[in-house]
């Protein structure tokens, strides 16, 4: 779990899962672009609203937009050195 500028793990062995940390990181430069609060807040709107949708916990989880670029880009390890920002826009369903 990423909480600017923290990443808590369930045990001293995710430390080293740099995919894990990569995924965080993307959250980070997220929170960072939404100056925090407004990242959360969207966050929890998002996933409300795709609870509505799947009816689903862990389907609403995964579709939030902000999962579904840290998922997508989690195992770039360069990825958030040539990331724009502000591209979970593009993950936005029409
Ligand atoms: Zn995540």
């Amino acid at each position: 779990m990423a909480i600017y500028p923290f990443i808590l793990v369930k045990s001293k062995a995710y430390k080293n899962d740099v995919v894990l940390i990569n995924h965080e990181k993307i959250h980070h430069q997220q929170q960072l672009e939404l100056l925090l609060i407004p990242f959360y807040l969207l966050y929890l709107l998002n996933y409300l609203i795709n609870l509505l949708i799947y009816k689903s916990h862990y389907k609403a989880y995964l579709n939030i937009v902000f999962e579904k670029e840290a998922y997508l880009h989690e195992c770039e390890l360069t990825y958030l050195t040539t990331r724009k920002r502000y591209n979970w826009l593009k993950l936005i369903k029409a």
